[in-house]
């Protein structure tokens, strides 16, 4: 089988052929329809991760079919629709785990970062971490549900948001079109802003009440305008300070959620913090939970991501497309 590999860490995708692995206990080996390309992908390529394993197949956005069982396994069967998230294994005994929040675990297995991820045409994947996709969502249409729409799925849930809230979405690549459809398919009303002025049709055609191009307008006032300021701000931009312009734009009461986890340094102003009693939250991907009901709340609520289709083979391509910001839409590798 075909399988594109980081050798080690700031060199470039190789493909390889290997042999197709057989499943153990406890895991079923799934057929890769379709694997979404994540910033995440990128940080492995930079060497981001201290935790990450080289050689290593990256992706964890995968959306495929059972292909094969191992021992032990008796809920999934060949041929079952399913998904992998960036959440592989988790220790199951720490505090986070009992909680139901795994992918806060210290111990956390991370698809396509510690075990090999979606990049190839057949992956092993604990059994326990696998969900079913629910009928009429496409592999393609899952793929970016896996890793962008459980991200933020999670953050909206975590953040407080509540329906008729006014969401603003701080960059409109493949994580912030995701914020923009699942805000608005949970009740929010919807403010984009980029540092690409194109990017304003994309974002209206999308349902975006309010867009704010970020080299012209500073977003805080901008969003302050937007009658007293978002309840919520998803910055899913890799640039910090593209989160620190936006947090003048909170409303009372607002919370900015951190998405990008790029260079740099978040910087609040202390008495804007204080005096509308705002909060700043990081959130990474999501719980099993989480992920079960974003594919759920996707397929009922008509969630469907735009994606930019590559085959495999052009993986190198498709992360660097969206390392130059010049996709539309989220790229997913899809496996015939
Ligand atoms: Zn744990
Ligand atoms: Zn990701």
């Amino acid at each position: 089988m075909k399988a594109m590999v980081f050798k080690a860490p700031h060199s470039k995708l190789q493909i390889e052929e290997r042999p197709r692995p057989d499943p153990g206990r406890g895991e079923v080996l799934i057929a890769v329809r379709a694997c979404g390309v994540c910033h995440g992908d990128l940080m492995v390529q930079e060497g981001a991760f201290p935790f990450a394993h080289y050689p290593i197949v990256p992706g964890h956005e995968i959306a495929g079919t059972v292909a094969d069982v191992g021992d032990g396994v008796d809920w999934l069967r060949k041929g079952a629709r399913v998904g992998l998230s960036a959440l592989g294994s988790s220790c199951g005994h720490c505090t986070a785990c009992l909680g139901g929040d795994e992918f806060l675990c210290p111990s956390l297995g991370f698809t396509g970062v510690t075990g090999d991820g979606g990049y190839q045409e057949f992956t092993v994947a604990n059994a326990s971490y696998v969900v079913p996709l629910p009928d009429g969502l496409g592999f393609s249409d899952a793929a970016p549900l896996m890793c962008a729409g459980l991200t933020v799925y999670s953050a909206l849930r975590h953040a407080g948001f509540k329906p008729g809230d006014r969401v603003a979405v701080i960059g409109l690549g493949g994580l912030g079109q995701m914020g923009l459809l699942y805000a608005l398919a949970m009740g929010g009303r919807v403010a984009v802003a980029s540092t690409t002025a194109s990017k304003e049709s994309e974002a209206r055609e999308l349902g975006a009440e309010v867009f704010i191009h970020s080299r012209a307008r500073a977003i805080g006032e901008a969003l302050q305008a937007w009658e007293g300021g978002a309840n919520v701000i998803l910055s899913t931009a890799s640039s910090i300070e593209s989160a620190n312009a936006a947090f003048p734009g909170l409303a009372s009461n607002g919370t900015l959620v951190v998405l990008g986890a790029g260079p740099g340094d978040v910087s609040l102003n202390p008495m804007l913090l204080v005096m509308g009693r705002r909060r700043v939250m990081g959130s990474p991907a999501g719980s099993r939970k989480d992920l079960h009901d974003a594919l759920e709340f996707a397929a009922k609520h008509g969630v469907r991501p735009r994606v930019a289709p590559f085959p495999l083979d052009d993986a190198a391509e498709a992360l660097a497309q969206m390392h130059r910001g010049s996709l539309r839409g989220r790229a997913v590798l899809a496996i015939e």
